[in-house]
């Protein structure tokens, strides 16, 4: 697989051509999604059209990513495309419109190949939630690709397409990136407009965005980084040029590590695959300094109890009368809302609404949703504190390397805590980034994650550039196109 400046290059000089880029990104798709069921919609025609629309502009220099054929999470708005979000209640909802980050990747010269598998709603950890069969790991078909942008990072460690956007509520980003070795990137809460992003956790979703190679990761977050009216919630902080510091050395960059952490629940192979990162990092000049995140214990049910309040609430407007899919033979209006959300809605996006709704009914309000926001404030002081000793805070991305089909879905509790090391940079906001560490005994990638202070992608970008220069993933997974 080309990175997105080789082949960006080569297209702006007339070496090869956007047409000849997103057929061969086509026919790879198509042919492995058999075997992988990573896109739910593969637009051959749209994808060509546009391809010849970006080979016949003369003048292709300003298109920072001309020709670079993309895959899309299918919980993102692309006009001309299906929107599922995984589930049978939109239908799908076929939006006329383009989420802000698209129309930004068009402006800049890229070519939408389709829309990827994810979990229900972006709610899972395994792709296991999808209601149009799981994704499957390119590592080793038999073991889930993480969730819930399964199908955005299988297509990337497939060799499909070079790069792909994602959503991350909790992880779902990071931890699929790091369970399919490429890299993950979480920007900072505000940092990319959230217009035209199926909302799950209004107060927590980000697009992220997927890649082999940390240096397209940051060519892309160039593009679609920055303030948008149309979502009030981005930030008017200037996006700087995330390039530029990307060859610089770490020498002299203090990385925290909480031992705790590294402490019981995680696998032995990916303690010692962090272990050795640790000492690659200080081999590279970096110094490794103790932190301490004494709330982080409670993340998880800080996050379960939010994400799914903000979820119950969000989730209400899929009631039949406005998207897609309606329940048939309801003849009252009651009737109608609930036969269409039983029919419509899968397993797990049911148990978190009936959670959310429950932690803001009346009467568990205080103890369950209010308390949760206050040890939200404390989990936010802690990283403030942590980053007054250091630029960046090391953990593993997952306690484990990708799973076995079937292994944790009876078990939502074990699932959840999957999430363990990724849900707090979305309760605390800030950017988090996953590098391919290793790979264990059974040949399967691990991922470190790196959490950096708000707007310090350009810095977390750089430490997972020097990493991945250092230590390159010698490998390639078993279906590979
Ligand atoms: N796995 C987490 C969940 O199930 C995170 C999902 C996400 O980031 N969208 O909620």
């Amino acid at each position: 697989m080309k990175s997105i400046s080789n082949l960006r290059d080569g297209i702006v000089r007339g070496e090869t051509t956007a047409r000849a880029a997103t057929e061969s990104a086509l026919n790879a798709a198509e042919k492995l999604n058999d075997s992988l069921n990573a896109f739910l919609e593969i637009d051959r025609a749209g994808a060509l059209n546009r391809a010849a629309q970006v080979d016949a502009q003369s003048e292709k220099t300003d298109l920072p990513l001309a020709g670079v054929p993309f895959a899309i999470k299918d919980n993102i708005c692309v006009r001309g495309m299906q929107t599922s979000c995984g589930s049978r209640i939109l239908g799908p909802y076929h939006p006329p419109y383009n989420a802000t980050v698209i129309d930004r990747l068009i402006a800049a010269g890229s070519v939408i190949i389709g829309k990827t598998n994810c979990d229900e709603f972006a709610m899972g950890s395994s792709n296991e939630n999808s209601a149009f069969g799981p994704v499957k790991n390119p590592w080793d078909l038999s073991r889930v690709p993480g969730g819930s942008s399964g199908g955005s990072a299988a297509a990337v460690a497939a060799g499909i397409v070079p790069v792909a956007l994602g959503s991350d509520t909790g992880g779902s980003v990071r931890q699929p990136a790091a369970l399919c070795g490429v890299i993950g990137l979480k920007p900072t809460y505000g940092r990319v407009s959230r217009y035209g992003l199926v909302a799950f956790g209004s107060s927590l979703d980000q697009i992220g965005v997927l890649a082999g190679e940390v240096s397209d990761a940051a060519a892309v977050l160039q593009v679609i980084a920055g303030r948008d009216s149309s979502d009030a919630t981005t930030a008017d902080v200037p996006v700087p040029d995330y390039s530029a510091e990307l060859n610089e050395d770490v020498k002299g960059l203090r990385i925290g590590v909480s031992r705790v952490l590294l402490g019981k629940g995680v696998h032995p192979e990916v303690r010692a695959a962090i272990e050795k990162s640790i000492e690659a990092y200080r081999d590279l000049g970096a110094e490794i300094v103790d932190v301490d995140l004494p709330h982080a214990k409670y993340a998880i049910a800080v996050y379960y109890i939010i994400a799914t309040a903000e979820a119950s609430s969000n989730l209400a407007r899929f009631d039949g009368v406005r998207y897609g899919f309606r329940a048939k033979d309801a003849p009252a209006l009651k009737e109608m809302y609930r036969k269409t959300r039983d029919e419509g809605f899968g397993p797990e996006v049911k148990r978190r609404i009936m959670l959310g709704t429950y932690v803001l009914s009346h009467g568990y309000y205080d103890a369950y949703y209010l308390k949760a926001q206050q040890v939200r404030t404390l989990l936010r002081q802690d990283f403030t504190r942590a980053f007054e000793k250091c630029d960046a805070v090391l953990t593993p991305t997952t306690p484990t390397p990708a799973f076995l089909f079937g292994e944790k879905v009876d078990d939502p509790l074990a699932m959840y805590l999957n999430d363990i090391y990724t849900v707090t940079a979305n309760l605390a906001g800030v950017p988090g980034i996953s590098v391919p560490c290793g790979l264990s005994s059974d040949g399967l990638p691990i991922g470190l994650q790196l959490l950096g202070p708000y707007w310090s992608e350009a810095r977390l970008l750089r430490l997972a550039h020097a990493y991945q220069t250092a230590r390159p993933l010698n490998a390639r997974p078993r279906v590979f196109a």
